[in-house]
C-alpha cells in the first residue's frame, strides 16, 4: 500500500494553499461548473476564448487539495493554448493519473507530472480530472453542472 503522504507532494500542497488564477473572470465569454460527488469538489471555470484559444482563464470553488491544486496548475498550463492543444494535454494527463502513461507520453505536461502518484489512489482520479472535465464543458459553452459521475 503506497503511503498517502507521497501523494501530497510539496508542489500540490503549495498550489492548494495558494491557487493561481483563483478569481472570477470579468471578461469570460464561456463558463462551466463541475462537481465531483465522490469527494464534494465543486469548481466553476471561467474562460475568455479568442479564436478558439484561451486568452485568459480563472476558477473559483472549493474542494480537496488534489482537486484544487490540479485546477490551479491546469489554469497555468492551458493559458494561450487552443482547444486542440488542451485536448491533447487532457488526454496525456488522464493517462498519467490512471497509470496508463508510458515514459515519453508525459511530454509537455511539465509540473503536472507530480500527479502521477494519483494512479495509486483510484478514488482520487476524479479529484484530479474534475477541472479538466469542467474546462472541456466550458469550451462547449455548457451552462449545466458537469458531474464526474457521467464520465
Ligand atoms: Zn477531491
Amino acid at each position: 500500500m503506497p503511503d498517502l503522504r507521497d501523494l501530497y507532494q510539496d508542489v500540490i500542497l503549495e498550489h492548494s494553499k495558494a491557487p493561481r488564477n483563483y478569481h472570477e473572470l470579468k471578461t469570460a465569454n464561456h463558463k462551466a461548473e463541475g462537481y465531483n460527488p465522490l469527494c464534494g469538489d465543486r469548481f466553476t471555470i471561467y474562460l475568455d476564448l479568442q479564436d478558439d484559444s484561451i486568452h485568459d482563464i480563472g476558477f473559483q470553488g472549493s474542494g480537496c487539495a488534489i482537486s484544487k491544486a490540479s485546477a490551479s496548475m491546469m489554469t497555468q498550463i492551458v493559458k494561450g493554448k487552443s482547444r486542440a492543444e488542451v485536448e491533447t494535454l487532457f488526454d496525456r494527463f488522464h493517462k498519467l493519473v490512471t497509470g496508463q502513461s508510458a515514459n515519453g507520453n508525459q511530454y509537455q505536461l511539465g509540473k503536472l507530472t507530480v500527479f502521477s502518484g494519483v494512479s495509486e489512489f483510484p478514488v482520487r482520479v476524479k479529484c484530479a480530472t474534475l477541472a479538466w472535465h469542467t474546462l472541456r464543458a466550458a469550451f462547449e459553452g455548457k451552462e449545466e453542472v458537469v458531474s464526474t459521475e457521467n464520465t
